[in-house]
């Protein structure tokens, strides 16, 4: 949602950051942790409502969509990803600055369901 900012949490280095669309897209609701270096991690959305904590904190990443004459450098599963209607991610130049102060947040213990979840039929 273009100028929406969202909120990505890392269930493996517990840190997290902010993001920000620059255009109309798909954006994942899970990725792997851009984070920190070597993390194994995943990076869960929080679905465009940031907790608290994150309320002081920059965006330090942008979900763009690419120019025409940038396709060329895309490999196949971006491409794809675009073509789809995805928006591409990118650091801002704020990104190490940003990323320390959202490093001391409890790390999430499960991705976050807002959809409603259907329940079992009972067996008749
Ligand atoms: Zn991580």
């Amino acid at each position: 949602m273009l100028g929406q900012r969202n909120s990505y949490h890392c269930s493996g280095c517990g840190k997290a950051l902010v993001t920000i669309d620059r255009a109309e897209g798909v954006t994942p609701f899970m990725m792997k942790c851009v984070i920190t270096r070597g993390c194994a991690g995943y990076m869960h959305s929080s679905f465009y409502n940031p907790p608290p904590q994150l309320q002081a904190v920059e965006p330090c990443v942008e979900w763009y969509a690419p120019e025409q004459s940038e396709r060329c450098g895309l490999g196949k599963f971006e491409l794809q990803h675009v073509d789809n209607g995805g928006l591409l991610m990118r650091k801002l130049p704020n990104f190490e600055e940003e990323k320390k102060k959202a490093a001391d947040l409890p790390a999430p213990k499960a991705p976050i369901l807002k959809f409603p979840i259907p329940e079992r039929k009972k067996e008749e």
